[in-house]
C-alpha cells in the first residue's frame, strides 16, 4: 500500500480527533525524520517537545531492548530496581521528596489534584477544596486535568469539574484576588506551552511562591513540556530560585516512551495513603528503564550544556526573522522552547514549511512553536531558517 492508501485505510477506523498532516511517518534518525516515501524531515517539534535525545539514539534503545529481555512488567505490589533508581533521580533533579510514576501527563497533572484535594480533605474534613489555575493554561484532556486547562472551548462540552477559578498569567494582584478560604492549590506551567510560549515572570512566581506560604496553599508546577533541560536548566524554576511544592513531568521524561510524573514534599505526599491511587503501569521496570537512561544520557551527551549553547543561537537567528518580517510580531520563550508569533494564522506557513522539509507545530492560531531535539546544534538552526524564510517571505508579499 502506498502512503494514501494508508491514510485512507486510518481514516476509516481512527476517531476523528485530530487534523493531522497527510504524511505517513516511517522512521527517525538523530533531528531527522523520514516518510513513507522517503522523503527527510528537520524536526523541530520532536513528537511534542519528547523526543530531548534525538530519534533512534542507539544507547536508549539497546538500554530498552535489554529492559525488554529481562522484565517488563510487575505490578505495582512488587518492587523493582529501575524504578527505585529512576526515582531518586527524579527526586534529586527536582528537589523534592517522593514520585508517583504514570504513563502521561495528564495522569500527572491528575494525580497532583488528587493530592491537593487530599491534603486539604485531611485539614478540613471536607472535599470542597478549590484550585486556581491560569488562563491560556494547558495540562491535559482527562476530565481533572481538562478541568485546570485554561481553553473555554476545550472544557464547555464536557461538564468539568467544579471549585476551579482562573487567573491571568503573570498577573499577580488576580491571582492574589482568587483566593478563598478554601483555596488549595495553584496550578501552573512554569513556561505556557500550548499557551503561546508564554514563560512566567521573575517576580509573579516568587510572589505566588510566597502567597502560597502564607495561605497555605500547594503551588503546583506543570514542568510536563518547560521541564527536562528544555529552557537550559532540568526544572525552569530553577532560574526563579523557588521549589514548587508539587511538580508534574512527563513527555522529554520518557524521550517517547509514555511515561510521566507527579514529585511531592514530603509533607504533603504522605497525604497519599494505601488505597488512594494507583495504575496498573505506571513507573513499571521498562517505563523505569527508559527514564534511568535519560538521565544517564542527559549527563554523557551533556545536553543542558548544548541546550544553554545553541539555544541563544536559536534566539539570534529567530530574532533576525523578526526584525526582517513586519509578519511577525514578537518572538517569545525560552530556550528550546521558542515562539514566532505572526499576524495572521500560521497553518499555512507551517504545512509550506512541512512540504518543503521542515516541521513545526502550532500553539494556538498565530504562533508557530520550535520545541526541537535538546541536542540539536548551530548547523540545524541554519537549516531551519534555510527552509522556512522563504516561505515566511512569500507569504508577506
Ligand atoms: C503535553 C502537556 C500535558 C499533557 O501531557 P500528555 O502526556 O499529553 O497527557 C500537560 N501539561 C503540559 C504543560 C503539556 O505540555
Amino acid at each position: 500500500m502506498d502512503s494514501k492508501q494508508w491514510i485512507e485505510s486510518a481514516d476509516r477506523v481512527l476517531m476523528h480527533t485530530y487534523g493531522r498532516y497527510p504524511i505517513v511517518l516511517e522512521r527517525g534518525d538523530g533531528v531527522y525524520l523520514y516518510d513513507r516515501d522517503q522523503k527527510k524531515y528537520l524536526d523541530f517539534g520532536a513528537g511534542i517537545a519528547v523526543f530531548a535525545l534525538g530519534y533512534n539514539n542507539q544507547e536508549y534503545n539497546n538500554a530498552l531492548k535489554a529492559q525488554v529481555d529481562k522484565l517488563l512488567h510487575t505490578s505495582n505490589y512488587f518492587y523493582n530496581i529501575p524504578a527505585a533508581e529512576a526515582c531518586e533521580k527524579i527526586t534529586k533533579m527536582t528537589g523534592l521528596d517522593r514520585v508517583f510514576l504514570t504513563n502521561s501527563g495528564t495522569e500527572a497533572v491528575e494525580g497532583a489534584i488528587k493530592l491537593a484535594r487530599k491534603v486539604y480533605y485531611n485539614k478540613y474534613g471536607k472535599a470542597d477544596g478549590e484550585i486556581i489555575a491560569m488562563n491560556h493554561s494547558f495540562h491535559g484532556r482527562s476530565m481533572g486535568a481538562l478541568s485546570v486547562t485554561g481553553t473555554p472551548k476545550y472544557r464547555e462540552p464536557f461538564g468539568t469539574l467544579g471549585g476551579i477559578v482562573f487567573a491571568d498569567y503573570n498577573n499577580y494582584e488576580d491571582v492574589a484576588a482568587k483566593v478563598t478560604k478554601k483555596t488549595c492549590a495553584i496550578i501552573m506551567e512554569t513556561v505556557q506551552g500550548e499557551g503561546g510560549l508564554y514563560p512566567a515572570e521573575y517576580e509573579f512566581l516568587q510572589k505566588v511562591r510566597a502567597l502560597c506560604d502564607r495561605e497555605g496553599i500547594l503551588l503546583i508546577l506543570d514542568e510536563i513540556q518547560c521541564g527536562m533541560g528544555r529552557t537550559g536548566t532540568m526544572m525552569a524554576y530553577e532560574q526563579y530560585k523557588i521549589k514548587p511544592d508539587v511538580v508534574t513531568l512527563a513527555k522529554a521524561l520518557g524521550c517517547g516512551v509514555p511515561v510521566g510524573a507527579f514529585v511531592a514534599k514530603e509533607e504533603y505526599a504522605a497525604a497519599l495513603v494505601p488505597g488512594d491511587h494507583g495504575s496498573t503501569y505506571g513507573g513499571n521496570p521498562f517505563a523505569a528503564a527508559a527514564i534511568l537512561k535519560v538521565f544517564e544520557l542527559f549527563e554523557k551527551q551533556q545536553v543542558l550544556e548544548n541546550v544553554r549553547e545553541v539555544s541563544v543561537y536559536l534566539e539570534k537567528q529567530l530574532d533576525v526573522l523578526e526584525e526582517k518580517y513586519a509578519c511577525i510580531k514578537e518572538r517569545r520563550g525560552r530556550g528550546m522552547m521558542q515562539g514566532l508569533e505572526f499576524d495572521r494564522p500560521v497553518k499555512e506557513i507551517i504545512k509550506k514549511a512541512m512540504d518543503a522539509g521542515l516541521i513545526t507545530f502550532s500553539a494556538g492560531e498565530r504562533i508557530i512553536r520550535f520545541v526541537p531535539p535538546l541536542v540539536i546544534g548551530k548547523e540545524h538552526v541554519d537549516e531551519m531558517i534555510k527552509i522556512l524564510e522563504p516561505v515566511i517571505a512569500e507569504e508577506e508579499q
